[in-house]
């Protein structure tokens, strides 16, 4: 492979040396199907010792299908799930959340920087309590966010406060949960079942996986038959280990925290070079592995033409996502060209003047 860095997306990157190494290990030689072999037992108590819980444990490929059915398992065909407005589940799953639970529906609160707060879902909660429309049943919440805003273990615990009190399961999209782990310095146990949260989805594939996905439920009770809705879903690997094995390599490694703790540096990184300059403006705060900026868009279009890719799905701003492999000098550049793409329009603008 010879193309260089580009930063349009956390899933650009490669897959990284710990669960390669794991892959590779599992390649030696014949194992049962279907789950039942020895690697998908350690790495379901990989979790079990990471998270210091008796935790269940389910593989899916991807964070689509994890969602989908994690938020099936929690609710009735009736119910409802309330959610974020930039939510990954109500923006980005092609409806397959209503589609697994047989169209339980989503809700969706008012937000201002993506987050749920409390006093939002209590909103959306107490609305309506008439049979006319679908009973609210859970509440999920992207940790982190989709712009890269990480919810505090106070956070979570007043969500999941208010959960309880109005019955609600609360469901964490963790597609990139070891980001927040490595932002906050808190463990997992303290980000989830300590804080309140019933099922999290473990994102493996934008921490350095090929692929894949974890479920975690911690109250056993919400995982009967689990593994039927998956078999169903198309989501049960035959030659599991593969799927599993890597969450070894990742785990036992430690890898799984390096690899957020590098990314979440390299957007930190990129965002130190490029706070003064005048014409372009961080969206979000930098909590995760996305920085997120506004610019003219003529100096978008300078960052094209010198190479770099990049998406503007968000609010029209440019997003940059980091991964475990993300090269510092890379960075740099990026940040220079930004630089120097910004110096450029802004000649351009005040000759036109
Ligand atoms: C990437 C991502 C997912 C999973 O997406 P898939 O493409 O289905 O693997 C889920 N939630 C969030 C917030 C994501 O960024």
């Amino acid at each position: 492979m010879t193309e260089v860095q580009q930063f349009a997306s956390d899933n650009y990157a490669g897959v990284c040396p710990e669960a390669w190494a794991a892959m590779e290990d599992a390649n030696r030689g014949h194992a049962p199907a279907y789950g039942d072999d020895d690697w998908t037992q350690r790495a379901s108590d990989a979790f079990r010792t990471l998270f210091e819980t008796d935790c269940e444990v389910f593989f899916a490929f991807n964070g689509t299908a994890a969602n989908s059915l994690a938020l099936a398992s929690l609710c009735q065909s009736y119910h409802s799930v309330i959610c974020s407005a930039s939510a990954h589940v109500e923006t980005d799953e092609c409806g397959a959340p209503e589609f697994f639970s047989n169209g339980s529906k989503l809700l969706v609160a008012p937000s201002t920087d993506g987050k749920l707060t409390p006093e939002a879902v209590r909103t959306v909660a107490t609305s309506r309590s008439d049979i006319h429309f679908p009973k609210p049943r859970v509440v999920t919440i992207t940790q982190p966010t989709e712009t890269g805003q990480v919810y505090s273990v106070a956070e979570i615990r007043a969500l999941s406060a208010v959960c309880r009190e109005l019955g609600l399961k609360l469901h964490m999209d963790g597609a990139r949960f070891a980001h927040a782990c490595a932002s906050l310095g808190a463990s997992p146990a303290e980000l989830t079942w300590q804080s309140g949260v019933d099922v999290l989805c473990f994102g493996g594939t934008k921490n350095g996986m090929a692929v894949g996905e974890a479920v975690l439920f911690f109250d056993a009770t919400l995982a009967q038959d689990f593994d039927y809705r998956c078999k169903q879903a198309g989501q049960l690997a035959s030659k599991m280990r593969f799927l599993s094995a890597p969450w070894v390599g990742m785990l036992e490694s430690g890898a799984w925290l390096r690899n957020a703790q590098h990314a979440n540096h390299c957007a930190l990184r990129l965002a130190a070079q490029i706070v003064d300059l005048p014409d372009i403006a961080p969206m979000f705060p930098v909590e995760a592995n996305g920085v997120f900026v506004r610019a003219p868009e003529p100096v978008l279009q300078s960052l094209r033409e010198r190479g770099w890719r990049f998406y503007t799905f968000i609010g029209g701003g440019a997003r940059f996502m980091f991964a475990w492999d993300a090269d510092p000098a890379r960075v740099d550049q990026l940040a220079a060209d930004i630089r120097s793409a910004s110096a450029e329009i802004g000649a351009i603008r005040s000759q036109a003047a």
